[in-house]
C-alpha cells in the first residue's frame, strides 16, 4: 500500500471529531496522486458525504468546469481534497477546533503528494490552511507563498453560484493559475481559453 493509501486507511477510520459522529462517509479526496495542483476546499457537503468523494454536487461540477476550460482535470493535473474531512451538521463551516484537529490529514497529503501550486477554494481553505485572520476578498487572486509552495486563494465554487458577479474574479485568478502552471510545470500546457 502506498503513503497516499496508507493515509486513506487511517483516516477512514477516524473519530478524533465530532464530526465523526453523523458522517455517512469520510470524504479523503481524489485526484492525480502526481497532481501539480491541489485544489482545496471547505468540507464535504450532502453529496459528498454519501458518495464519499470531494465535490460532487453543483459546486463540484462548477469546479470541473472551470478546471475543464483551464485545460486541467482531476484525473491528470489536479488533486482534490479538503480542510475537514466529514461533514459539518446542515452544512455549516468547520469550527475553528475541528479545522485544527483535521489539519494534520491535509498536510500530510500535501507532503505526500508534493504539489507546486496549491488553489485555496474560499475562506474556510484560506483560514485554514494560512492564516485564521485572512480574509478571501483581501487576498484571491494574490499569488501567496506558505511553506514553498505557491499558494492562490479564490472563492469557493458555491460562493459563484450563489453570487454571479464573483464569477468573472474568480477567472481572472484560474487565469493566473494557469500562466504559473505553464511558467513552472509544462510549458506546452493546452487550455482552449487562456
Ligand atoms: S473531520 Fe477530520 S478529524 Fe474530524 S472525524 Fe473527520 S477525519 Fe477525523
Amino acid at each position: 500500500m502506498d503513503a497516499l493509501e496508507q493515509l486513506k486507511a487511517e483516516v477512514t477510520e477516524c473519530t478524533r471529531c465530532a464530526l465523526s459522529q453523523k458522517r455517512t462517509n469520510v470524504v479523503f479526496g481524489e485526484g492525480s496522486p502526481n497532481a501539480k495542483i491541489m485544489c482545496i476546499g471547505e468540507g464535504p457537503g450532502y453529496y459528498e458525504d454519501q458518495m464519499g468523494r470531494p465535490f460532487v454536487g453543483k459546486s463540484g461540477e462548477l469546479l470541473d468546469k472551470i478546471l475543464g476550460v483551464c485545460g486541467f482535470n482531476r484525473t491528470e493535473h489536479v488533486y482534490i481534497a479538503n480542510i475537514v474531512k466529514c461533514r459539518p451538521p446542515e452544512n455549516r463551516d468547520p469550527l475553528p477546533e475541528e479545522r485544527t484537529t483535521c489539519l494534520p490529514y491535509l498536510l500530510k497529503q500535501i507532503e505526500i503528494i508534493q504539489p507546486t501550486i496549491l488553489v485555496l477554494l474560499g475562506a474556510t481553505a484560506l483560514k485554514g490552511l494560512i492564516d485564521p485572520s485572512a480574509k478571501i476578498t483581501q487576498v484571491r487572486g494574490t499569488w501567496l507563498i506558505w511553506n514553498g509552495y505557491k499558494v492562490m486563494p479564490t472563492f469557493h465554487p458555491s460562493a459563484l453560484l450563489r453570487n454571479e458577479q464573483l464569477k468573472r474574479p474568480a477567472w481572472e485568478d484560474f487565469k493566473k493559475v494557469v500562466t504559473k502552471y505553464r511558467e513552472l510545470v509544462n510549458s506546452n500546457h493546452f487550455s482552449a481559453h487562456c
